[in-house]
């Protein structure tokens, strides 16, 4: 009864054909020579391993959750064995630079990954990726010596690693951060503090973990202008790299959560604790964007992963579920027909399907962009800044959002039966119910892009998305299968367009309360309308190997671009008459009449 999870191979490999991903990376030195006999073999792989390896352990990791017991963390049973395996297998750090001991592959195949690996067990994997956080943001920005002594251990995945930035007064606004650093005479900080809602800081899977903290040293500004970034790790490590001395820093205790109850969200104490500082002093927030920011898009990946796990576990519940007369069969026909003959399953299955689809292509493009960033040549790198910057707000919340939405109508499809735990799918739901929230709300990140991000070169790193996607308008309407399908998506392209430049001209005419009362329509507008522009690009590649091939497969993804672009694109315009309204309609209630 429970999901049998099995990899969307087919669709993931499809993907990166859909963002014509093999040529471009080929541009970046590292990757001339990235091919699919590469990403094949290794999604495959990873499909194995995830459905062997970490699906059977999902169920139960979620009902008996990480346990506290004075101090200490066990993981849920079959934890400590799987991680073992996973890091001996290399998913760790298989995206890593290889000169720190990575599989240097690119962060494109990792998004492939991180979708498989997290819809076996999202909360096993929640782990693995802090690590990554950790490490890059030490790659990017610790000393050589730090590196040395931190990174070789972290990228094997005998030690794990943790982003603590929140504390009890401080979650969204990082100003109130009031975690103390003070400089020792032997030049190492002395952290004092409590962090709250680690993911990880404490468990039994390996031998060391190493905290990324975001502190205070006394006497610097207020504000984020005043925070520094500290290594601060569980054991001490000596200078030949073993573990030496237990450091004060101690988990008090940990959550109990509506879901990911796998991954234990941790109450950290710092006590007088050993910290190395990171880089320069007061420097500290914008170097934990390094790990915040690539944090961000595979929070997006839970989304995705969640909605396609949903997705395989409500279709196969609706391909046996015998019930009901589908409207306008016989009764002698619908003797064997199950749910999935049904008009209205099928809406839910083709909008689950239809969106994953839009989801998949958006996270991974925007993993593909931080190959750009960090391998690209300078030119390379400016394009994946910009790009990277734009699409991560986007696709954080667009698809965490609509994963909750969409694992939410998976169990609507099994009926009574997805609301009961034993068939897994409600875990889906409960799962995918962090990823607005954490990393940065899907509020904040509204305000990131409103704010920021479409204004990054005055405006020309969005103008230049723009016209990508109205040149995939030229190719709909040259096409003779498609260019029905260019009304809508040219309608909805350009009105996009036309409410960017209203928010734009707001924001130089300095009206910043007026676009935050609409950031969020108005981010969900974008998202509804870039995945229109990735279900179009399918469409294309589709249409072509459909006509060379003949394959359902491909046909089906014409479907699936059409139903988008037909019927769920045109949402977008929903959202169009709050882009319009008055903030202050906003506050027209008092705020105790609520
Ligand atoms: C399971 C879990 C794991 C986590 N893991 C980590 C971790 O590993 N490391 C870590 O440091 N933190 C972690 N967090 C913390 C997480 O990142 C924060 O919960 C999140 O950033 C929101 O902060 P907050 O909870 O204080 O909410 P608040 O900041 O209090 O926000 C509450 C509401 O107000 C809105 N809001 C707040 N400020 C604004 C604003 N300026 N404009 C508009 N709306 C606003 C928010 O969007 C939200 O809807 C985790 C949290 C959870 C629940």
């Amino acid at each position: 009864m429970a999901v049998n999870y099995k990899a969307p191979i087919k669709d993931i490999l499809f993907a990166f054909d859909v963002l014509n991903s093999y040529e471009k990376l080929n541009k970046i030195d590292r990757f001339k020579d990235f091919n699919k006999d590469i990403t094949a073999p290794a999604i495959e792989e990873c499909s194995k391993f995830a459905e062997e390896v970490l699906a059977p352990i999902n169920a139960d990791g979620d009902k008996h959750g990480a346990q506290f017991n004075s101090g200490v963390v066990n993981m849920p049973p079959g934890f400590n064995e799987a991680y073992e395996k996973f890091k001996n297998a290399g998913w760790a750090s298989i995206s890593l630079p290889v000169e720190i001991g990575g599989g240097g592959m690119p962060y494109l195949l990792s998004g492939g990954t991180l979708e498989i690996l997290c819809s076996a067990n999202m909360a096993f994997m929640l782990g693995p990726g802090l690590s990554i956080g950790a490490i890059s943001g030490i790659y990017a920005h610790a000393s050589q010596e730090q590196k040395d002594k931190f990174l070789p251990d972290l990228v094997s995945g005998d030690w794990t690693g943790t982003m603590n930035l929140s504390e009890p007064q401080s979650g969204s606004d990082l100003n109130y951060l009031t975690t103390k650093a003070e400089l020792k005479e032997d030049g190492t900080y002395k952290i004092t503090g409590t962090k709250i809602w680690i993911g990880s800081g404490e468990h039994d899977l390996s031998d060391n973990i190493v905290h990324l903290v975001l502190a205070r040293v006394p006497g610097s500004p207020d504000g984020t202008n005043g925070i520094s970034m500290f290594i601060v790790p569980k054991y001490i490590v000596n200078d030949d790299s073993s573990l030496g001395a237990r450091n004060d820093v101690n988990c008090i205790s940990i959550e109990e959560k509506l879901g990911i109850h796998g991954s234990p969200t941790c109450v950290m104490e710092y006590d007088g604790a050993v910290g190395y500082l990171v880089g320069e002093q007061n420097r500290g927030l914008s170097y934990m964007f390094t790990t915040i920011n690539e944090a961000r898009i595979r929070v997006g990946g839970h989304g995705l992963a969640c909605t396609t796990g949903a997705l395989q576990g409500a279709a196969q519940y609706a391909r046996d579920r015998v019930q009901g007369r589908p409207v306008g069969m016989s009764q002698e026909d619908s003797k064997n027909s199950t749910i999935i003959d049904h008009a209205d399953v099928r809406r839910m299955l083709m909008t689950i399907k239809a969106y994953s689809d839009a989801m998949r292509y958006m996270m991974y493009d925007n993993q593909m962009m931080l190959d750009f960033l960090y391998f690209g040549n300078d030119d390379q790198k400016k394009f994946g800044e910009a790009r990277v910057g734009l699409l991560t707000p986007i696709s954080k919340s667009w698809i965490s959002d609509l994963s909750v939405e969409l694992t939410s109508m998976a169990i609507q499809i099994y009926g009574g039966m997805g609301y009961v735990e034993e068939t897994g799918v409600a875990q889906y739901f409960r799962d995918a119910r962090i990823a607005p929230i954490y990393a940065g709300t899907n509020g904040i990140q509204a305000l990131d892009l409103t704010l920021k991000k479409i204004h990054i070169d005055e405006g020309k790193a969005v103008s230049n998305l723009f016209d990508e996607m109205i040149s995939v308008s030229n190719e709909l309407k040259n096409s003779e299968r498609l260019s029905k399908l260019n009304e809508s998506y040219e309608f909805h392209t350009k009105n996009l367009i036309e409410s960017t430049e209203k928010v734009r001209q707001l924001f130089i005419d300095d009206k910043q309360k007026s676009i935050s009362g609409f950031a969020s329509p108005y981010t969900k507008k974008f998202g509804q309308v870039l995945g229109g522009y990735y279900m179009a690009k399918a469409a294309i590649l589709a249409d072509k190997k459909y006509n060379e091939t003949g394959e359902e497969f491909y046909k089906d993804k014409i479907t699936l671009s059409k139903f988008y672009i037909e019927q769920l694109l045109p949402l977008s315009e929903i959202y169009t008459p709050s882009i319009d309204s008055d903030v202050n309609d906003l506050f027209l209630i008092g705020s105790e009449n609520f």
